[in-house]
């Protein structure tokens, strides 16, 4: 089988973890960047929400983590995960989630300080070149177009020219320009599935006050939907002892565009704890503010005709609302897929049809994260797009699970693990867990017939 060279476009976290992959399987790897990339844990162009807080999941940590089993090394030489529902204030439909020792650890750290410290680390694996300050212009065929063959590029300064590969991963984010390139060879366009949103961020850096947020790390504070409001706001203790704050909000509301409304915008979030913590805190940049228009899927598996030699990953294939904190558990998720498609095809012989087989494992990959993002946006009715079947009902059960959370932890732990990817969401439906969401729905109902149901429930629980 011809596995001498690959390429990845686009060098983010899902490229850099596209090309860890690929170098267990070919013999060079080419990573192609157009943003000149620091030697640090650097904003950058090419990455404009890398300003914004960013959650690592449970699920993506726990991969990421496989593949670069160093990364937790001890202090600024790599990530230090924390235990998610100790280190989070949380409140949510309404009340608090209980703070709680666990077992999930997941990563609160800045955007560029995560890409850093797996940049650093795929930068050194052997077989590996990087071209920075080098953009994909657009795609060749084979003559008989039966396969992408490679990519045209210009590097900054320069001519363009044509670099071949056996693989080419389009890893160049929600911009992807594959469904414009595929169509202009022929083989049309993948539908695009939209879920508009509207949510606008706006994010700045504090210094971190110690012993604020009673001890928590974090702070979310998140709106009851559809009548509780859209505004939501986040705080993350990030590297050199500061906070990092996002405020925004669905559907057009307004995020801060000056410094005086976001602490307004601080003051009437669902719960004050954020806007008590950062009031007389001390800011150490202006604002950054981003748009997100609509959480959006490219259903490569389902077009009739696809060019061998050629796939598409990360924010390019998935983009989903960044308050649930998917887009780098995705893009592990997709990279581990890679991995083990490119292990199944070894048996084949040759990387023919190899694309159809990854689009359709990926898909089941992509299809958690995108159902639980867009059901939970369609709590909001003034939200245009494809509704999947169910999704009502699914919301309907998920509130009650959202309340139950509130004050029994088995309920938060079965609920965290389901948020984290680590668990299916039917894991909340089994019965231990639904008997106690039920009961806990009972026990919110008038006090006399409620003390009675719970009173029958904990005799059924013992
Ligand atoms: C406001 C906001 C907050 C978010 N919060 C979270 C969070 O809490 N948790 C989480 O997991 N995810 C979050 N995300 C999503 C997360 O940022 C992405 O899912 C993640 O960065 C993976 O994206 P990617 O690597 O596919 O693409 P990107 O990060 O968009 O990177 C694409 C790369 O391709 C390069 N590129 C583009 N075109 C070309 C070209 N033609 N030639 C060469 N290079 C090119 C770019 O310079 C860039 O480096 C958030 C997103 C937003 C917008």
């Amino acid at each position: 089988m011809q596995r001498s060279h690959a390429l990845v476009m686009g060098g983010s976290i899902a490229g850099l973890l596209a090309a860890r992959v690929l170098t267990d399987h070919f013999d060079r790897v080419t990573l192609i960047e157009k943003d000149r990339l620091p030697g640090g844990a650097a904003q950058r162009k090419g990455v404009p929400q890398g300003r914004h807080v960013h959650t690592l999941l449970s699920k993506g940590w726990n991969v990421i983590k496989h593949y670069f089993p160093d990364i937790d090394a001890p202090g600024e030489d790599g990530i230090t995960p924390v235990d998610w529902p100790h280190a989070l204030c949380w409140f949510h439909y309404g009340g608090y989630k209980p703070r709680m020792e666990s077992d999930i650890y997941a990563v609160m750290a800045s955007r560029p300080y995560v890409e850093w410290q797996i940049r650093r680390r795929v930068l050194a694996l052997p077989g590996l070149t990087v071209l920075q300050e080098c953009r994909v212009r657009d795609l060749v065929a084979s003559p008989d177009r039966r396969r992408i063959a490679g990519v045209r590029i210009q590097q900054k300064g320069e001519a363009e020219e044509t670099l071949t590969a056996d693989l080419i991963v389009d890893a160049t984010g929600r911009g992807s320009r594959s469904p414009k390139w595929l169509a202009a060879l022929g083989y049309g366009r993948p539908d695009e599935h939209e879920i508009d949103i509207d949510f606008m961020y706006t994010s700045r850096l504090y210094r971190r006050k110690p012993g604020a947020l009673g001890g928590a790390k974090a702070a979310y504070m998140l709106p009851a939907p559809p009548h509780g409001g859209k505004r939501a706001g986040a705080l993350c203790s990030i590297e050199n002892d500061t906070w990092l704050v996002t405020l925004g909000g669905w559907l057009g509301e307004p995020a801060p565009q000056d410094e005086s409304e976001f602490l307004d915008f601080a003051r009437t979030l669902p719960a004050q704890d954020l806007y008590h913590a950062i009031k007389d805190a001390e800011p150490l940049t202006g604002l950054a503010i981003h748009r997100f228009p609509s959480n959006l899927r490219r259903r490569y598996e389902a077009m009739k005709r696809f060019p061998d030699g050629y796939v598409v990953l990360g924010d390019a294939l998935c983009s989903v609302n960044p308050v649930y904190g998917q887009g780098m558990t995705s893009s592990a998720l997709a990279a581990a897929t890679l991995d083990r498609c490119l292990s199944a095809q070894r048996r084949r012989g040759s990387l023919a049809g190899f694309p159809k087989r990854f689009f359709r494992q990926v898909a089941k990959e992509i299809d958690r994260p995108w159902r639980l993002a867009a059901c939970e946006d369609f709590r909001y009715p003034e939200v245009r797009g494809v509704k999947m079947p169910g999704t009502d009902v699914v919301n309907w059960y998920m509130k009650k699970v959202h309340q139950a959370t509130l004050n029994d932890p088995a309920v938060y732990k079965a609920f965290i693990n389901v948020m984290h990817l680590l668990k299916s969401p039917v894991s909340l439906f089994y019965p231990d867990i639904a008997f106690r969401v039920l009961r806990a729905r009972l026990a919110q109902r008038g006090a006399g017939w409620g003390r009675g149901v719970r009173g029958a429930a904990q005799l059924a629980t013992g």
